[in-house]
């Protein structure tokens, strides 16, 4: 039980990724636990609560005089929104205390349901004391900062009035700055921002002609022994990262951190501190407390207890993970089957001694078969099995989809056509006997008022630009800028990089409604003062700005500028874009996560104008990790063919890939927006390439999510 008079009395936070955990952790003496229902949580790989055992494990947390905080932490596509909500209601009625939010549509939601209250997720990327007031401003009563920030910045965020702060203290780091990830999602669509990362960042990557080493893989943050002057600065709570990690750890961590708390003595605390990071076998820092930003990664801080091919697929971060645990994929409030809830299923082909094996897992449920293995009569017939899953992948089966792990132990296996027919037939019977039992379970209502939060605005009138025309927008660099509006008449510039005193000579050359002004992704505070005097003088030139944080939605809003919602406040839904523009936003952004049948959904239902980037290279990490002058501009490429360049951009290092992905030869009527663009940051010769873009290329692009699936 935690003491009753703590020397540093900060709340005590604990991750539950299970019921053991969960119980682990409250004899320990957690104040408060977090823990995720189902799928919609940035640590889908846990094994999470089921739904069912929801209101008893609230209960035992109550029980214990601690705080059950759930994560609903991931962007939520336009089918899961219903299922989002099902899930917010059951979490109240259960009594849960605080749910932590980071999609824009749910951030719009505190107040719908009494005496649940909202806190900013770690993935909702708050970086200063402008993120911090926002949040605020929006109804939530926490903020979750970020992990890279120093004493003094913590201290000004923490410093916000009438807003709680939390801040991570022990566990993974990630390389680029939470919320902001793409490089899982764009090397095989399992995004961070969905719950599914595989921690590509821990592998080997060759740098140039050098390595392969484990540049990118940071080591584990531990802070056991700066309570104090975290008390000092002013924070609520202290958190502790591992909802993938096992209940003695959970145990062993929470009891070192009340000893912590009780003012311990830090040799004591060092040891038990180090035996903590054995799980992962990295080593331990604090370092972005101090404001140090160097050596924080690499072979050097790692000890060999874990393999590089364990961290590809064994993330450790709290906020950024991986694969959906199909036991868990249950809709998680009342079994509404109606289109907004998607449920996953996961299938796995195998050869067996006597024949073709296959296992489905959905809902808990598992069902076996085996089909015979029918030799391939005709040349050109067969199909391989990994393509059996690709297919399987791309269309929805009796209302589910195939999930992450779905697997095939031979992938090159060749299948008969009538064996294929087989394993659709037993699946779609399969899947049909769960979508009947689940129709059959209780109903959950909804109140009234998130029935009425749950129904769509009519689309834009604006949105009529089809998927397969040529855009009409370009984003650039700063220092792109002179040379690009000379040759290139007629687009819209949206220019990254700015400073306040660029904007007059900007306006001598080119027209004001040409341009618009994009103001930084994620704002450290060292660079915060550029980026306000950046909007202030915009706005007061009427220059329209395309932000990228809450903290500067904000400003924009009190400044009143016109402003539009960019790639750093990207929606994947259209209450998403709705929220965004009752606050203020002109226009909103398309996730450049989203695989085409998201884009056609949001689509089809945003009530505000869309904007969809058709062609570039997204920033995949930005981080504050110092990257060697050397290494700037070289080639980081792994094993499987992924190269980042990483560019100094804003203050940060922005790793964007080499070659762009293109969704230019595509047409697609499903998919209309207001604004097409096409993003030139990080291309060698902007104006070279917009000329080219037009062309027919002899190679098929890459073309991100838009052809598999965003998960
Ligand atoms: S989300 Fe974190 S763990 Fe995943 S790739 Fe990005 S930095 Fe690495």
């Amino acid at each position: 039980m935690p003491s009753s008079s703590p020397r540093y009395p900060l709340e005590l936070l604990a991750p539950a990724g299970d019921s053991d955990a969960l119980d682990a952790a409250l004899a320990a003496g957690a104040d408060a636990v977090y823990f995720g229902v189902g799928i919609l949580n940035a640590r889908r790989r846990a094994r999470n609560l089921r739904t069912e055992d929801l209101a008893a494990a609230v209960r035992r947390v109550h029980d214990h005089g601690a705080r059950a905080y759930l994560t609903l932490n991931t962007d939520i596509t336009e089918r899961e929104l219903g299922q989002a909500a099902r899930l917010l209601e059951l979490a109240r009625q259960a009594g849960v205390d605080a749910v932590l939010v980071r999609d824009p549509a749910l951030l719009a939601w505190p107040g719908l349901f009494p005496n649940l209250s909202f806190h900013l997720s770690t993935q909702g990327c708050a970086t200063n004391a402008a993120d911090v007031a926002a949040a605020r401003r929006l109804g939530l009563s926490r903020v979750v900062l970020a992990r890279e920030l120093s004493l003094p910045e913590i201290a000004a965020a923490a410093g916000v009035p009438g807003i709680e702060t939390e801040l991570f203290v022990q566990g993974a780091l990630c390389y680029g700055v939470s919320g902001r990830c793409l490089l899982s999602s764009w090397g095989g669509g399992r995004s961070g921002n969905r719950g599914l990362c595989a921690s590509p960042c821990r592998v080997p990557w060759r740098v140039g002609e050098h390595g392969p080493g484990q540049v990118l893989s940071m080591r584990d943050l531990s802070a056991v022994d700066r309570l104090e002057e975290l008390s000092r600065a002013g924070v609520t709570a202290i958190k502790i990262e591992g909802r993938m990690k096992n209940a003695a750890w959970v145990a062993a961590a929470v009891r070192l951190y009340r000893q912590a708390l009780d003012g311990a003595a830090a040799g004591d605390l060092h040891a038990a501190a180090a035996d903590l990071g054995a799980y992962t076998g990295r080593r331990l820092t604090s370092a972005y407390l101090d404001g140090q930003r160097d050596h924080l990664t690499g072979t050097a801080g790692r000890e060999d207890t874990a393999t590089a091919a364990d961290e590809a697929t064994t993330p450790e971060n709290d906020d950024a993970n991986e694969t959906t645990n199909a036991d868990e994929a249950d809709d998680g409030a009342g079994g509404d089957t109606n289109a907004e809830t998607m449920r996953t299923y996961a299938l796995a082909i195998a050869a067996g001694a006597d024949g073709i094996r296959c296992r489905c897992t959905c809902e808990g449920q598992v069902r076996d078969w085996v089909l015979p293995r029918t030799q391939v009569r005709r040349a050109g017939t067969g199909v391989a099995a990994a393509e059996v899953l690709r297919e399987l992948a791309a269309a929805d089966l009796q209302g589910f989809r195939l999930a992450a792990e779905s697997s095939s132990a031979e992938a090159e296996m060749v299948l008969a056509p009538r064996t294929v027919r087989g394993i659709r037939d037993q699946l779609s019977a399969f899947l049909h006997q769960r979508r009947r039992q689940a129709s059959q379970r209780p109903r959950l209502d909804l109140p009234e008022a998130v029935r009425a939060a749950l129904v769509r605005a009519a689309p834009d009138a604006s949105n009529t630009r089809m998927l397969g025309e040529r855009p009409d927008r370009v984003r650039l660099s700063a220092s792109a800028l002179p040379a690009f509006a000379r040759a290139v008449p007629a687009v819209t510039l949206v220019v990254e990089g700015a400073a306040a005193a660029d904007l007059d000579a900007w306006l001598a050359a080119v027209p004001a409604a040409r341009l618009v002004v994009a103001l930084p992704a994620v704002i450290f505070p060292d660079r915060l003062g550029l980026a306000e005097a950046l909007l202030q003088r915009a706005a007061a030139a009427g220059l329209r700005l395309e932000v990228n944080s809450l903290g500067m939605a904000d400003r924009a809003r009190a400044a009143g500028a016109s402003w539009e919602a960019g790639p750093g406040l990207a929606v994947l839904n259209s209450l998403a874009a709705r929220a965004l523009r009752d606050w203020g936003a002109a226009a909103v952004c398309l996730s450049v996560e989203a695989d085409r049948q998201q884009l056609e959904e949001v689509s089809r239902a945003c009530p505000a104008p869309a904007v969809l980037q058709v062609y570039g290279r997204p920033p995949l990490l930005v981080t504050r990790v110092e990257v060697p002058r050397a290494c700037l501009g070289e080639v980081f490429a792994d094993r499987r063919g992924i190269r980042l360049v990483p560019r100094q951009e804003d203050g940060l290092a922005v790793y964007r890939p080499q070659e762009p992905c293109s969704l230019m030869h595509l047409r697609n009527p499903g998919i209309r927006v207001a604004h097409l663009a096409a993003d030139l940051v990080g291309a060698p010769d902007p104006v070279a390439e917009w000329h080219s873009l037009g062309q027919p290329r002899a190679e098929r692009a890459f073309t991100f999510n838009y052809d598999r699936r965003l998960t």
